[in-house]
């Protein structure tokens, strides 16, 4: 099944999401889920907030179905080590049109467990650091848009409050 994205203004983004304390059908379903959503909007991660679902649970597949080896589930994820930095421009489906240059960590690893409840640690550089860190982010009811300047953040509110006001938000 194939939710549609939440946008920004909706309060679901903005608060913790819930611990995933049983590993059913139901979670693989989710799972499932997810990855059709994240790929009908043509996106590289997806947080369930993100499809209104407050769990603390995020899809990635920085090759877009290219290698199905790099389709990550993370269940529960925590950072636990970061290093470096790097700058590049990021996006999200829950903010369409809009980017922004953000500096992350150029090296992350995130702890999390499979859809079975395996723990598992997983280091990603480079892109995959971004989508980890991007994607926990929102699972912790943060957007990129916190990791930028207040001045472009208010330009982008006030874009989107214009947006929402012809109802085409
Ligand atoms: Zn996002």
């Amino acid at each position: 099944m194939i939710y549609p994205i939440v946008k920004f203004g909706d309060p679901v983004l903005e608060k913790p999401a819930e611990t995933i304390t049983s590993f059913d059908d139901e979670l693989k379903k989710l799972v499932e889920d997810m990855f059709q959503s994240m790929y009908a909007a043509k996106g590289v991660g997806l947080a369930a907030p993100q499809i209104g679902i407050s769990k603390r649970i995020a899809v990635v597949d920085i090759t877009f179905k290219e290698e199905p080896d790099a389709k990550l589930v993370l269940v529960n994820p925590e950072i636990i080590r970061k290093e470096g930095r790097q700058r590049g421009t990021e996006g999200c489906l829950s903010l369409p049109e809009f980017r922004e240059e953000v500096t992350r960590a150029q090296r992350v690893t995130v702890r999390a467990q499979d859809a079975n409840g395996n723990f598992f640690e997983h280091t990603g550089e480079d892109l995959l650091a971004r989508a980890f860190l991007h994607e926990t982010d929102h699972l912790n009811g943060k957007l990129y848009i916190s990791h930028i300047s207040a001045l472009k953040r208010d330009l982008i509110k006030r874009k989107i409050r214009k947006l929402a006001k012809a109802g085409e938000w």
